[in-house]
């Protein structure tokens, strides 16, 4: 039933605005560089764009890591860092509570690997001293940073040191695909090996690149010529592109686009960036929370609120009722669509809109019939915005 609240400026344009841990709202000065003169890859322009992007994505990570651009979404690059990190018929040990983790046990095991599932619930955590055990003997780890499908945040930090005072040979590829410029993050002290992300989450560029950040001791140990992939052999693939050249033609217009993203992100310190995605976070679920909605995971990622709504209603409904307000959220991941719903500043937000996604969620809760106080999701969100 049309009413005010579909008079919102995105619908008639039929492009609801992004609150969704991914694809997110873009920058439109970052969207203008696409729409420059096509570039040659070949060209010093292209070269010196690659260059370019690939040293902020390592100044955003904050160690000396490699940056390999893939032209692939986030699973891309994680296949790659797969295949050129693990040779065939190797033991892998595939940490996961949800969806995106579940997906990296699953190619594991499609690939051909040698796979064991460490599984939890949908909604917990990892247990690192578990992990651990299942990784003595192991070659390669699996493990999610902040898993998307359940807003879990889970303790990289600690499961991979277990992990590796078990098996110090142990490669560990982390993906922190919502994680990447958006949570504290520090592979060189935690001992990650590979950092896999992709462009359109917290580096807020359009979908179409995947990252893998490389630490100087595990490109001692990547396999020349993979016999599982050959257009994601990143062996071959980071030899090129620490030259400027990419075995194949790369996404060179996104890339250039995402070094401009990227320049936004390093105009503070980290820690900075960091602090206020958390707090922004954390206002969301507090907003959720004055409404009668709770955060599914114990340890919450500062990429998404992940949330149960009130028991007289489902994730699938309030999606919907946003999306009818012209705001894109999304529901649980199959098969969890009706236990949680799930809104984000991931990407080109601050913290105005995640105020503004309060007072959203108060509109979209009233016209849904939950009684509450008028006001109590937006200033709730206030005081955590204000919390240092
Ligand atoms: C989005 C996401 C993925 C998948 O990335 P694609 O770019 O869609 O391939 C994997 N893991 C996590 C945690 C994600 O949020």
């Amino acid at each position: 039933m049309p009413d005010a609240l579909s008079l919102s400026p995105h619908l008639p344009l039929n492009r609801p605005r992004l609150i969704a841990p991914g694809p997110v709202e873009v920058e439109p000065r970052v969207l203008l560089e696409l729409a420059r003169p096509q570039p040659h890859h070949r060209s010093p322009e292209g070269i010196a764009a690659l260059m370019d992007a690939r040293a902020k994505l390592s100044a955003l990570l904050g160690d000396p890591y490699d940056a390999v651009i893939t032209t692939s979404s986030g699973t891309g690059a994680f296949e790659g860092a797969l295949v050129s990190l693990t040779p065939e018929g190797a033991r892998v040990v595939s940490a996961q509570a949800g969806k995106f983790s579940e997906r990296w046990g699953e190619m594991s095991r499609q690939l051909g690997y040698d796979t064991t599932l460490v599984s939890k619930p949908w909604g917990s955590l990892l247990d690192p001293e578990e992990v651990a055990g299942a990784c003595v003997g192991a070659h390669t780890l699996l493990v999610t940073h902040s898993e998307t499908s359940t807003g879990a945040l889970h303790d990289l930090a600690a499961i991979t040191r277990a992990a590796k005072a078990q098996n110090p040979d142990l490669i560990v590829i982390a993906d922190c695909i919502t994680s990447y410029g958006v949570a504290e993050l520090r592979p060189a002290g935690w001992g990650v090996d590979a950092v896999v992300s992709g462009s359109q989450k917290g580096t807020a560029t359009p979908p179409g690149l995947g990252f893998v950040l490389l630490s100087p001791e595990v490109q001692q140990r990547m396999i020349p010529a993979t016999g599982r992939g050959f257009y994601l052999d990143l062996t071959r693939e980071l030899r090129g592109q620490k030259e400027g050249n990419t075995p194949q033609t790369p996404a060179i217009n996104l890339i250039s686009a995402l070094a401009l993203a990227l320049d936004r992100l390093l105009a503070v310190p980290r820690e900075v960036l960091w602090a206020e995605k958390r707090r922004q976070a954390d206002a969301l679920i507090a907003a959720g929370e004055a409404l009668g909605a709770l955060a599914w995971a114990p340890r919450t990622s500062p990429a998404v609120a992940v949330l149960r709504p009130p028991s007289s209603l489902t994730g699938r409904q309030v999606a919907a009722r946003l999306a009818e307000m012209g705001q894109r959220a999304l529901p649980g991941q199959a098969p969890h669509e009706d236990t949680v719903f799930r809104v984000s500043t991931l990407g080109y937000a601050d913290r105005y809109d995640a105020l503004g996604i309060a007072g959203i969620l108060e509109d979209c809760f009233a016209s849904l019939g939950v009684a509450f106080e008028r006001g109590s999701a937006v200033s709730a969100a206030w005081r955590a915005l204000a919390e240092r």
